[in-house]
């Protein structure tokens, strides 16, 4: 196990700045997951901290040890890539034994710690057999046994559930999380896909254009996002936005009128907001309720075009005045033709955004908390 910190990094590739000042404390046994869009600069933080890929600026420290300068093999990491890399010609058990061979390991230490990997990643009937003759998952779990058997202190994992078809991808997440918590290492992961970092991380670090926008656990993520950014690249389907325009503030409250002319009062923190302001009105598609639970509910006329039946959940597309939305339908709708269906959220379900993308702290809990 082992303590990760980064200090300010930076990352430049000539005089284009892909990572800007990076602070980030990873802690012992923690599993955190870089997720960002293509591009945002995932793998090469990753990469950094690996020693795959020089720092142009700042501190790494692993153990409280600077290791900007250490070699990757001297930094005692596992890692696992998209590719899983392994040697074609070798057998699994080969492929196994090969980073011990490499760190000159005894014939016995090699063979209990080949065993162990192999049981512990359900490949111990696979130990004769050639990549070509494993399946992508197999070769993946392999790839995995690779970077275990070293006992490193910290696991690096690059999208390595890419390749994957979806039902092995979903094996494969719970068997990484598992395997998580077998071992109790340091794991950083990166991926692109929200579901895999909400279903796997203890933390979640979102990124975007080179620098972090919010470092949180996905409790904090989905029901406080701190950015219109996050707050739609975080849940599945995504949040709806309405333009809206702020008309009264408050020290506790902000009152929004939406294009409908429909006002609602949300308990959001309004300091220094300035009446006038066109801001982004955020509701989830899980916060639709039925109408007439309370007189504060912000009230949403929709005119349905599409329904997605689910089987445990019904999602309903369709438009509010300008505005396209989708609802999960408050209970399960039958089969059937839905037109217009009328829609409460409770204001404090609703999330607010300023025209710069930054949410206004939400003060009450949201109703599905209680
Ligand atoms: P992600 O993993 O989030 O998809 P990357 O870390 O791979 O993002 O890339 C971040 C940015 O850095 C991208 O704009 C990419 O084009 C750029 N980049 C990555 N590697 C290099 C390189 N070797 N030279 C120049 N630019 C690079």
């Amino acid at each position: 196990m082992a303590e990760v910190r980064l200090e300010r990094i930076s990352k430049a590739y000539g005089n284009v700045q892909i990572l800007r000042d990076i602070d980030l404390d990873i802690a012992h046994g923690e599993f955190v997951v870089f997720v960002g869009p293509s591009g945002s600069g995932k793998s090469t933080l990753l990469r950094m901290i690996g020693g795959l890929e020089r720092i142009s600026d700042g501190r790494l420290l692993i153990d409280n040890r600077i290791v900007n300068n250490i070699d990757a093999s001297e930094r005692n990491l596992g890692m696992v890539f998209q590719s899983y890399a392994l040697y074609p010609h070798m057998t699994v058990r080969q492929n196994l034994a090969f980073p011990l061979r490499m760190a000159k390991a005894s014939a016995e230490e090699i063979e209990a710690k080949v065993k162990e990997a192999a049981a512990l990643l359900q490949v111990d009937h696979l130990l004769d057999r050639k990549p070509r003759q494993l399946s992508g998952g197999q070769r993946q779990r392999v790839a995995i046994g690779r970077a275990i058997v070293r006992e490193p202190k910290v696991f690096l994992f690059d999208e390595p559930l890419s390749n994957l078809d979806t039902e092995l991808r979903v094996q494969m997440r719970v068997q990484i999380a598992k395997l998580h918590k077998q071992l109790g290492n340091t794991m950083i992961y990166v991926t692109h896909d929200q579901v895999e970092a909400m279903t796997m991380a203890d933390k979640i670090v979102v990124l975007k254009d080179g620098n972090i926008e919010q470092v949180g656990t996905p409790h904090d993520l989905y029901h406080k996002p701190a950015s219109q950014f996050v707050a739609g690249f975080i849940g599945s389907p995504k949040m709806n936005f309405l333009d809206a325009t702020i008309v009264s503030a408050h020290q506790d409250r902000v009152e929004v009128r939406l294009e409908t002319g429909v006002t609602v009062s949300l308990p959001v923190d309004a300091d220094a907001q300035a009446v006038g302001k066109h801001v982004t009105l955020g509701i989830r598609p899980d916060d639709f309720r039925a109408p007439a639970d309370s007189e504060d509910d912000l009230l949403v006329e929709l005119d349905v075009d599409f329904v997605e039946h689910l089987g445990n959940a019904t999602y309903l597309y369709g438009n509010a005045g300008a505005a396209s939305l989708v609802a999960r339908a408050p209970g399960l709708t039958a089969a059937g033709r839905v037109e217009k269906i009328g829609l409460a959220v409770a204001p404090s379900d609703c999330h607010l955004f300023l025209p710069n993308g930054k949410a206004l702290r939400r003060l009450r809990a949201p109703t599905s908390w209680n």
